[in-house]
C-alpha cells in the first residue's frame, strides 16, 4: 500500500533511534519514540510486513507470528523493564495497518493510571534516545536477536 505510513516507514526503522528489537519473514518490532522530549520507557509497536487492516485479516502463519512475538516481546520486556505487567493495545484507527502497542506498567504506577491511561503517569520512567536505545540494546540481547545490526548491513 502506497498510501500507508507504516508500509512506507520500515525500511526506514534500522536506523531509527533504537532500530528494530525484533523481526522475523511476518512481522516486526521497535521501540515508540515522541517526536518532542522524553519517550515512555517499554513500550513497543509490533507490526506486520504485509499490509493487513485487522487481526480478521491475518493469515494463520501471521497470527501465529503475531501470537508468538507478544509472548516473546512480553517476557522481555517484563525482564528488562521491571515491569509487573504489559498491557496489549490494538486499535489501528489512525493508521489501518495491523499493529500492536505493548506497554509495561511499572511497579508503583498508582492504579488510576492502570491500562489505557499509564503512559500519563507523570513520574513513569521516560528516556532520552540514547536510554530508548539502551533499553533496545538490553530487549535485543534477552530476545537473542541481533536484528538491527543484521538489517543495517543488508
Ligand atoms: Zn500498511
Amino acid at each position: 500500500m502506497e498510501t500507508c505510513l507504516f508500509c512506507q516507514s520500515y525500511k526506514y526503522l534500522p536506523s531509527a533511534i533504537g532500530g528494530l528489537v525484533y523481526e522475523d519473514d511476518l512481522v516486526y518490532a521497535h521501540h515508540y519514540c515522541r517526536d518532542e522530549g522524553p519517550s515512555y520507557l517499554g513500550y513497543l509497536l509490533l507490526k506486520t510486513k504485509r499490509h493487513v487492516p485487522g487481526f480478521e485479516d491475518l493469515d494463520e502463519a501471521e497470527a501465529q507470528a503475531v501470537g508468538l512475538a507478544v509472548t516473546r516481546l512480553s517476557h522481555a520486556l517484563k525482564v528488562c523493564t521491571g515491569a509487573v505487567k504489559v498491557y496489549l493495545e490494538a486499535y489501528g484507527e489512525v493508521n489501518p495497518h495491523l499493529h500492536l502497542h505493548l506497554i509495561a506498567r511499572y511497579p508503583g504506577t498508582p492504579e488510576e493510571y492502570w491500562r489505557w491511561k499509564v503512559g500519563r503517569w507523570p513520574e513513569a520512567p521516560c528516556g532520552n534516545a540514547s536510554e530508548v536505545a539502551a533499553l533496545c540494546d538490553q530487549l535485543r540481547a534477552r530476545l537473542g536477536t541481533n536484528t538491527s545490526s543484521n538489517l543495517v548491513s543488508k
